[in-house]
């Protein structure tokens, strides 16, 4: 055991220093002086040229190779299993291309935003043709001759493949187009919101609402982003929001949604802490915590009938006098241009779109000068609604600026495998309604943390959901989800 225990001690200094490395990433987006980028950058390149000489290093070879397995339990295995994978993952990558990487993506992140903000895609195309080049050296480096996006959705999901996953967008796709169809359709849509909303207030029921649903303040903090994210793991588990005078659904599904990420990180079994089972399983299993919190819960027409009541407590009226009414408002659909405002039917066909298209990509199929016509025609054929700039098409998303590709497809991995809990959680808690028609999540948020939260990374992704559920997951829970909230609020 001698080799396991040395192991599992370099690798929680090496868990240590990445989650400080995290922590300065948290900052530079919520505290950090203006002043301060530059050298930001500096503390977070020498932090990182750390971490991956700790990963490649070779001494880990070598105690992975004299642990006996047969002489390991079931953590210690998942232990090893996730410490060989990632050494095996970061040794392919030459360590060249791995810093031409990092420096071409930070520096291409700031080309992006400011192409975004002049709506230029010809100014930014070279650069994110110098990304995509090297993600695909990247790409064939990970994949030693298998299929390419495979091994960069791996980084983000592992296990899964993309002809799988197409298939089960494949039978998303149709439905979700002709629900949103007969939904756009309806005569029966939903009042707005006439008034603005002091923004401390959303501040204060945000916190409010992410204690409801069991996110630890001694352990966890929020602040305002630009853009929400959570940050953290184990003790320290800091999540963000954003206000909009207009908008404070902004706010508070913002804050419910990463009080999702947030609170599966706080709940992954103590015992868990700085080893490699002590986050999330995967991307696609993080999002699942954030959406079923976020819409399954959240924005459930017994959860927003206690919303309703404390916000007309608050901010007085805005034009929504009754729950069920307040219920259709908070579940507005319309086919918008922006991904992360879009409703529960159209955000999973932005998710399809992307990813046909950075499959494409990769592949070497589709030219980056060719993107944004490719962008454009399948937004008009699943929005019906044609972009009118890149800034609300192909330029709206940081992800590809930052080599962020194969990432997309687990948000909708997320909301299959939220659709998949929720079915099996609404059968073992009848009576879940009447709490949440209270305020109380906690019935539900201790199911998920029973079933799910607390076992961190211990079992592969679809693992973590199959065991969770009894069964592998499927779309169609999430599509009749879908199918039966939607027929019934625009009484279709
Ligand atoms: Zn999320």
């Amino acid at each position: 055991m001698l080799a396991y225990d040395d192991l599992l001690a370099f690798e929680r200094q090496t868990q240590a220093l990445a989650a400080i490395a995290g922590r300065l990433g948290w900052d530079q987006e919520t505290m950090m002086p203006q002043g301060a980028a530059n050298q930001r950058g500096e503390e977070l390149a020498a932090i990182e040229a750390v971490l991956h000489a700790r990963r490649t290093d070779p001494q880990v070879g070598e105690w992975l190779a004299a642990i006996d397995a047969t002489t390991l339990d079931d953590v210690q295995k998942a232990s090893i299993r996730l410490i060989r994978r990632d050494f095996d993952r970061s040794s392919k990558v030459p360590a060249d291309l791995a810093t031409e990487l990092a420096r071409v993506t930070s520096l291409s992140h700031r080309k992006w935003a400011a192409a975004r903000a002049a709506d230029d895609f010809d100014g930014f195309a070279p650069t994110l043709a110098h990304v995509l080049k090297l993600k695909r050296q990247e790409a064939q480096a990970l994949a030693v001759g298998g299929d390419l996006y495979d091994a960069l959705l791996d980084t983000y999901e592992p296990g899964a493949r993309a002809a799988d996953v197409a298939s089960m967008f494949d039978a998303l796709r149709p439905r979700l187009v002709a629900l949103a169809d007969r939904v756009l359709g309806a005569s029966h849509q939903p009042a707005v919101l006439n008034k603005d909303f002091d923004e401390d207030k959303q501040i204060a029921i945000s916190r409010e609402i992410a204690s409801a649903f069991g996110y630890d303040f001694a352990h966890g903090r929020i602040d305002k982003a630009v853009h929400p994210f959570s940050s953290g793991s184990g003790a320290d588990v800091r999540i963000t929001t954003r206000t909009s005078l207009s908008d404070p659904f902004n706010c508070i599904y913002s804050t419910i949604h990463e009080t999702g990420h947030g609170s599966y990180e706080q709940h992954v079994d103590p015992a868990y802490a700085l080893t490699p089972l002590g986050g999330g399983a995967s991307m696609g299993v993080h999002e699942s915590q954030s959406r079923i919190y976020e819409n399954q819960l959240g924005r459930s027409r017994a959860f927003t009938s206690h919303l309703h009541a404390r916000m007309r407590a608050l901010f007085g009226d805005f034009g929504v006098a009754d729950a069920e009414s307040f219920f259709h408002t908070v579940n507005r659909v319309s086919p918008g241009f922006i991904r992360t405002e879009a409703d529960e039917l159209h955000y999973n066909l932005h998710i399809m779109l992307r990813f046909d298209l950075e499959r494409a990509l990769i592949a070497g199929d589709l030219a980056v000068s060719d993107l944004p016509e490719a962008w454009n025609n399948r937004f008009e054929a699943d929005f019906g609604v044609k972009v009118d700039r890149p800034s609300n098409g192909v330029l709206q998303d940081v992800h590809w600026s930052a080599g962020l590709f194969g990432y997309f497809p687990t948000y909708t991995l997320g909301n299959v495998y939220a659709g998949c809990l929720n079915q099996v959680m609404r059968r073992d808690l009848p009576d879940l309604d009447s709490r949440l028609a209270d305020g109380d999540t906690s019935a539900a948020t201790g199911w998920l943390r029973e079933n799910l939260q607390r076992h961190g990374s211990l079992r592969e992704p679809k693992d973590t959901i199959t065991q969770a559920c009894g069964t592998p997951p499927t779309v169609e829970p999430l599509l009749s989800y879908l199918e039966t909230k939607f027929t019934d609020l625009y009484r279709l």
